[in-house]
């Protein structure tokens, strides 16, 4: 199965990179906020970020890779990671099915970046 998970790889390309997470944790997509919202280049940055489910930090850059990981497994490690960062464990469903669809559609070595809820491809890693 195809999982997003957080990647250094490719950092530093553009001026509003950033990178807290550890290298594959799985990551997730917040809502920004209302500043991202009007200009996701900005300062806080929340709006071209993935968030570390394992961290609770945030990176500009995550990959598509081929993980022995379960959904029901994913569902289980957003459910603790949700719970520890202060967010409603009932979201883990949501959060894992958004995870998997985006990763589905891409080949296992893609490099994204997001722009709110669009996200493009940087590169690869095979
Ligand atoms: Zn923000």
């Amino acid at each position: 199965m195809k999982i997003l998970v957080a990647t250094g790889h490719t950092q530093g390309i553009h001026p509003g990179d950033y990178h807290y997470c550890i290298e594959r944790e799985l990551v997730w997509i917040q809502e920004p906020c209302g500043r991202d919202l009007r200009d996701p280049e900005g300062p806080c940055g929340c709006g071209r970020g993935f968030a570390g489910a394992a961290s609770h930090r945030a990176t500009t850059t995550a990959m598509v890779v081929e993980s022995e990981m379960t959904r029901d497994d994913m569902v289980l490690a957003f459910q603790t990671s949700l719970e520890d960062g202060g967010w409603p464990p009932e979201w883990a469903e949501d959060v894992t099915d958004e995870n998997l669809d985006i990763a589905a559609r891409l080949p296992a070595g893609a490099i994204i970046t997001r722009k709110l809820e669009s996200f493009f491809v940087r590169g690869a890693m095979f």
